[in-house]
């Protein structure tokens, strides 16, 4: 690593929470540059593009002299309404991923002996197109699925959808948002119209009082912690719920330690004092909900004293935090996977929905409820575009017949009205072989997938797997062909962050070796398998979202430039886009609020004699997802360089090991070896393991088959595990700045 970049890295404490701006300034950056080759500033490439890794959607210059990229640093707060001068570690430090001596650079295809060999890309999409024809015409199109990539930008996810659709004729297509924020779609969806935040980022400053649960948000989300905090400087009251007492609770005017699992009791409890005591918003109940008489019987049971008994939250803190709510002019309702990823998810997206329509909080400057998406573009590439079972672009529902004609008439093929397979259904459909063929784009799914034991087994017996990617990982060491594509840092087109604001993703790097970006394969591949694609840019993909997602009528890339981000529903040229959702009315049938009378499920599988703790998953700061990207970026190594588990220090006390000591830790489906970091950050019962790290993968210990009913969703939160001391001597230990996230 270069002298300038490694001394950059050491002030990273500085922008590990996003609450510094730019720690490098332009005589660094000149540094850098001189370091690397004596370029000058005005010499390197550059261009103001959107940060690839989550969905806050922070903006950036970024510096590259042509083969890597040296800085990245904040371009006029104008054109970065959701962080000004603000970005987190990843977004400033986190791009040796890019030039990685492992990156793919060619396709790669099964030979003879089962061994990967390098091939052209002729010969590649040859075979792709071959064995998916065949499996087509032996067992039809439906026995083939697609897992989109929320990585990718807006237009290539439109495509991939398209090509399932179209090209391999099936509607099992899905992607990421199935393991992590369905339940929100769904939920909110149901209630208010559209599965998507109603705020805006700069809400996050003007709410008198902010609610946050199962949201890690200074680790998972950095740049929106900042936000807060600034909220609660100014005076804001911020109530945080978590099974974690994670580091953005230290802010908090009150933490709250739930039991994991039990959100809809606590949010239950909230909505039934409120109604109780007369604190509701009577005027926005009347003129802009439905339901509420149903939801009031239905919260009755959640006295304060029982959601006790439930949650270990106590009802001391129910009345306070509910007083607090009910004081607020104007109140945000933030979640994020903590409160979604459960086999009742949808359920708790429910509950919190309502609570934030008796309140009167939504349509209004600083109120709302703001689900923080996780990956840069599961907004917009997984949810907006449209590679969906269920759902054409726009969320519109594939089984209503004009739709579905539209699109048919539109891409020139026939579809059924029948829904596909979730990601998660896909893996247990394989089991029956109702799934034999898949294409996997940008998901790891032999790491993210709930019961990868389970899912490593399905990638291994199907009948063909294609994987695109920019690395061999887990999932590609089963594949039959390997196909290398891009990074965001090499191709243009846009990204549709948490608030729904799409913004220009612009390439500043020519395409590592023979890597191509995401829609320019598909478009080959369509080709070869009968179609007959034109597409010359991005733009013009844009275009053609744009005549059939009435969301996007007037999202174009000259406009998002121009504008720097345009946020959706943009029904036309014409349209502003909108700042804040339900304004005027909600997007149902009636324009209200449908609320919902909703009481809990427990979790699938609650702890027992055999299996005595729960375990939860979550992210950490210094890591990305199943660290594809960070797990090559050396400074950001060093900060947390593998996987832990959090045990309180009763827990450790009685099982007899302290930090560093490797623990075995067994569910039902799986045991892992890590190394302890006792702390009380989690309570006795309770333990936390990350999930970004290949070796110890927790996602053997997590449940594959209890799903949400309305989503899909697995329950990662919520898993019965058994721990016993290990044998093995430790390999490192955990003390000190480790840091750990939920998400
Ligand atoms: Fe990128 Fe998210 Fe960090 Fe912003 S907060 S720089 S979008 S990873």
């Amino acid at each position: 690593m270069h002298e300038a970049k490694k001394q950059a890295l050491k002030n990273v404490e500085h922008v590990a929470e996003g609450v510094a701006a730019d720690t490098l300034p332009e005589g660094k950056l000149f540094e850098i540059a001189q370091s690397i080759g004596d370029k000058r500033l005005e010499e390197l490439n550059v261009e103001d593009t959107t940060c690839g890794y989550c969905a806050v959607g922070c903006r950036f210059d970024l510096y590259s002299d042509g083969e890597e990229i040296l800085a990245a640093r904040p371009t006029d707060e104008e054109d970065a309404p959701v962080n000004g001068i603000s970005t987190c570690v990843k977004g400033k430090f986190g791009y040796d991923f890019v030039n990685s001596d492992d990156r793919l650079t060619s396709p790669l295809v099964r030979d003879e002996r089962g061994e990967f060999r390098e091939a052209t890309w002729d010969e590649a999409i040859g075979r792709v197109a071959e064995r998916f024809g065949e499996i087509k015409d032996q067992h039809g199109g439906e026995s083939l699925s697609l897992i989109a990539s929320s990585k990718a930008t807006n237009e290539d996810n439109y495509l991939m959808g398209k090509f399932a659709r179209q090209v391999l004729g099936t509607n099992s297509v899905d992607n990421c948002n199935r393991l992590c924020h369905s339940s929100t779609v769904a939920g909110l969806a149901q209630t208010y119209g559209y599965g998507a935040a109603s705020i805006s980022t700069e809400d996050l400053e003007l709410a008198d009082c902010i609610l946050l649960t199962g949201s890690n948000t200074t680790e998972a989300h950095p740049v929106l912690a900042t936000r807060i905090k600034q909220n609660v400087r100014d005076g804001g009251d911020l109530l945080v719920f978590d099974p974690r007492e994670i580091q953005i609770a230290e802010y908090a005017t009150q933490y709250s330690q739930v039991n994991p699992g039990y959100d809809a009791v606590w949010i239950n409890g909230l909505t039934r004092y409120i109604i109780e005591n007369d604190l509701y918003d009577e005027q926005f109940v009347e003129e802009r909900t439905t339901g509420f008489e149903d939801v009031k019987e239905a919260v009755q049971e959640f006295t304060p004293e029982r959601v006790e008994e439930v949650t270990g939250v106590p009802h001391e803190e129910i009345v306070s935090a509910a007083e607090t709510l009910a004081d607020a002019d104007r109140c945000v309702f933030g979640w994020t996977l903590g409160l979604t990823e459960h086999s009742h998810g949808t359920e708790n997206v429910i509950a919190m929905a309502n609570l934030a329509a008796i309140t009167g909080n939504l349509g209004k400057p600083g109120a709302g409820v703001s689900p923080f998406r996780g990956q840069n573009n599961v907004q917009g590439g997984g949810g907006d575009m449209g590679p969906l079972p269920d759902n054409f672009p726009g969320y519109q529902d594939i089984a209503d017949d004009e739709i579905r004609a539209k699109f048919e008439d539109a891409w020139d093929c026939d579809i059924s009205e029948e829904y596909g397979y979730y990601t998660t259904q896909m893996f247990l459909a394989a089991d029956d072989d109702d799934i034999r063929g898949m294409y996997i784009i940008g998901e790891n799914a032999a790491l993210s997938e709930p019961g990868v034991n389970h899912a490593e087994d399905v990638l291994e017996d199907l009948d063909f797997l294609v994987v695109q990617d920019l690395f061999v990982n887990e999932t590609a060491q089963y594949a039959d062909v390997v196909l290398p594509a891009c990074s965001f840092v090499e191709k243009t087109g846009t990204f549709t962050n948490t608030d729904r604001t799409v913004q220009m993703v612009k390439q500043v790097m020519e395409p590592k070796g023979d890597s191509r970006p995401d829609w320019k394969i598909l478009q080959d591949l369509a080709n070869r398998m009968g179609r007959d694609w034109n597409y010359d840019d991005t733009a013009e993909i844009m275009q053609e979202v744009n005549s059939l997602t009435p969301l996007y009528g007037g999202v174009s890339h000259e406009r998002v430039d121009e504008e720097g981000g345009v946020q959706w529903p943009c029904w036309d040229e014409s349209h502003p886009g909108t700042e804040r959702l339900y304004t005027e009315e909600f997007n149902t049938e009636n324009g209200k609020a449908n609320l919902q009378g909703i009481g809990y499920s427990e979790p699938a599988e609650t702890p027992d004699d055999e299996y005595p703790f729960t375990l939860t998953t979550g992210r950490v700061l210094y890591q990305y997802h199943t660290g594809t990207m960070t797990h090559r970026e050396e400074g950001i190594m060093q900060y947390t360089p593998s996987d832990f588990i959090e045990i309180h220090p009763e827990t450790a006390d009685a099982l007899g090991v302290e930090s560093g000591d490797l623990v075995t830790v067994e569910s039902r489906r799986g045991e892992v070896v890590v190394p302890a970091q006792v702390t009380d950050r989690v309570g006795p019962e309770n333990v936390f393991i990350p999930i970004h790290f290949a070796e110890s993968a927790v996602n053997q210990l997590t449940d594959e088959e209890h799903l949400d009913p309305a989503a899909a969703t697995p329950e990662f939160k919520v898993s019965a595990v058994r721990l016993t001391p290990a044998d093995a001597e430790p390999t490192m230990t955990t003390d000190g700045e480790t840091t750990t996230g939920d998400d």
